[in-house]
């Protein structure tokens, strides 16, 4: 698919300096002779300027915020530029935090630390994702998948010790049997299935009321791409799908997913749901879908906008598929 990389956290080329990674001594040389700026995260949250470009902040290494902080290498912008890093003050406990807010599928709370300017908040990035650009989406999507990765691998899966973070952020080593341990990303299939002119959505239980998306599952040890999504489709709903070709990727780190999206044929046409993993699904006609693109139909809303979903049906409208 030409237009693949558009996706919401497509990237912007980054170049990730993968080899200021081993050697902390060599890293602090590049810092010193390029620059360097960071990001700064939050239990998830990026800080970003308040309002409606929220662009990332960038601070200067010496901030006294970072006091404290864990840090990670990001990279460089291509070919120029000063070298980005993350840093993360989970640590940090604001006055009066509401925890149920914190933890709600879209958090509206925004979070302001006392040492930084009252115009920059941490806040939810899949609230706010649609607003940054390539290159600050790139950033704050690795950033939070790392730091999350951290946070839930903190003990050797091999010996059960207490492991640290190594190469600037990108592995975690154990100290007692030298195990290395590397980030997570957890495959998961997303198909656009289509039989002539409509496209077979769904919907999971607590979904806003109306929405409809498409169908997705994880990847299984052992199994294809192709056979995963002809799996999850027939597991969900009984329709049998033929040809599978791969459209697009889009990392998605809530926590750690890939998202690979592709687009199926299906061979079948009724549909029996199994209510374990889905609430309902239902074939919809271009039309109904434009219109409930539009927000103009009776009851279907599409999915949100930033997600793959979203990106992969729109082009499907527009015939960009290709
Ligand atoms: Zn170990």
């Amino acid at each position: 698919m030409k237009l693949a990389e558009a996706v919401t956290f497509g990237g912007a080329a980054l170049d990730r300096v993968a080899y200021l990674r081993a050697n902390p001594a060599d890293l602090d040389r590049a810092i010193a002779e390029l620059g360097a700026e960071t990001i700064l995260m939050w239990r998830g949250k990026p800080l970003v300027q308040a309002g409606a470009l929220a662009p990332l902040v960038r601070l200067r290494l010496d901030h006294r915020v970072l006091k404290g902080a864990r840090r990670i290498l990001l990279g460089r912008a291509q070919g120029a530029g000063p070298l980005i890093l993350a840093h993360d003050i989970s640590h940090w406990v604001p006055d009066g935090q509401d925890a149920q807010t914190l933890n709600s599928f879209l958090d509206p709370s925004e979070q302001r630390h006392p040492d930084l300017p009252e115009a920059w908040v941490f806040a939810e990035l899949r609230r706010i994702m649609t607003l940054l650009s390539p290159r600050d989406a790139e950033l704050a999507a690795t950033a939070r998948g790392l730091f999350g990765w951290h946070d839930s691998h903190g003990f050797c899966a091999c010996c059960g010790a207490a492991s640290d973070i190594s190469m600037a952020g990108w592995q975690r080593r154990c100290p007692v049997c030298a195990a290395p341990h590397f980030p997570r990303t957890d495959p998961v299939v997303i198909m656009l299935i289509t039989q002539g002119n409509s496209a077979l959505l769904g919907r999971s239980p607590g979904w806003p009321e109306g929405m409809y998306s498409l169908l997705a599952g994880f990847v299984e040890p052992g199994e294809t791409i192709e056979a995963a999504v002809r799996r999850e489709v027939l597991e969900e709903t009984a329709i049998r799908v033929g040809e599978v070709g791969y459209l697009a990727s889009q990392p998605w780190p809530f926590p750690a997913s890939l998202m690979m999206g592709c687009h199926g044929t299906a061979l079948s046409r009724d549909i029996t749901i199994d209510p374990s993993e889905i609430e309902d699904a239902t074939w919809v006609t271009r039309e109904d879908l434009m219109d409930a693109f539009a927000g103009r139909h009776a009851f279907l809303s599409p999915a949100r906008h930033g997600a793959i979903a979203q990106f992969l049906l729109s082009n499907w409208l527009a015939d960009r598929l290709d």
